[in-house]
């Protein structure tokens, strides 16, 4: 571990740094009974948010399965309590580095991993239209939520640049059949930002 932050309500926020000497960032929330993760998929990202540290910063390279799951070892030990959830929604386009993230959560869900279950595997994607549809075909029972954060198409491709090669109108179609495809919902997240996307 690099540098560790934590908030009054238990939440702490780290800097990894790796053996090439790249950082990435994960965060350890705890409440309920549950220890979620909060874990990063590259270093860098080539999606360009315009609310987003690291979207202003590239794409610097993916990470590679080990350095994926190891997030999670490392935020189980520094708790001293096993990881009940953990969701690619740090750094990165989970799907743009697709088999790397699959096979740490393959990893995660084993018993001879961390032992968490598929349901509490999530995926966030920023909108990868063949993400989406290849996350469906998974045998696994892996969740996905997916970064809305407008739901005007032009606010949204200023929002998210990086996702305008795959408009609404399609988004809503992969939703459709992923939800046909695998009898499970997803969750759409949205950032409220000011004058921006907070309106009726
Ligand atoms: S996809 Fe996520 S990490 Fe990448 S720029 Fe957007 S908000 Fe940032």
């Amino acid at each position: 571990m690099t540098r560790r932050e934590s908030a009054s309500d238990g939440t702490r926020k780290y800097l990894w740094r790796l053996a090439d000497g790249a950082t990435v960032e994960s965060v350890g929330l705890p409440g309920g009974g549950r220890l979620t993760v909060c874990l990063s998929t590259q270093v860098g990202c080539a999606m360009g948010c315009a609310f987003c540290a690291t979207g202003q910063g590239g794409f610097v390279r993916d990470l590679s399965p080990g350095e994926i799951a190891d997030q999670v070892t490392a935020v189980a030990r520094d708790f001293g309590s096993r990881v009940t959830n953990a969701v690619a929604m740090g750094q990165g386009e989970p799907f743009a580095n697709y088999e790397s993230t699959l096979a740490a959560f393959r990893f995660l869900n084993s018993k001879d991993g961390a032992g968490i279950g598929a349901r509490h595997l999530t995926v966030s994607t920023a909108g990868s239209i063949p993400g989406i549809r290849r996350f469906a075909s998974e045998p696994e029972e892996f969740t996905l939520a997916v970064s809305l954060h407008s739901a005007v198409q032009s606010t949204r491709d200023f929002l998210m640049p990086g996702v305008r090669r795959w408009p609404l109108a399609g988004l809503r179609a992969a939703r459709r059949d992923y939800t046909e495809r695998t009898n499970r919902r997803l969750t759409f997240e949205y950032a409220l930002i000011d004058s921006m996307n907070d309106t009726a």
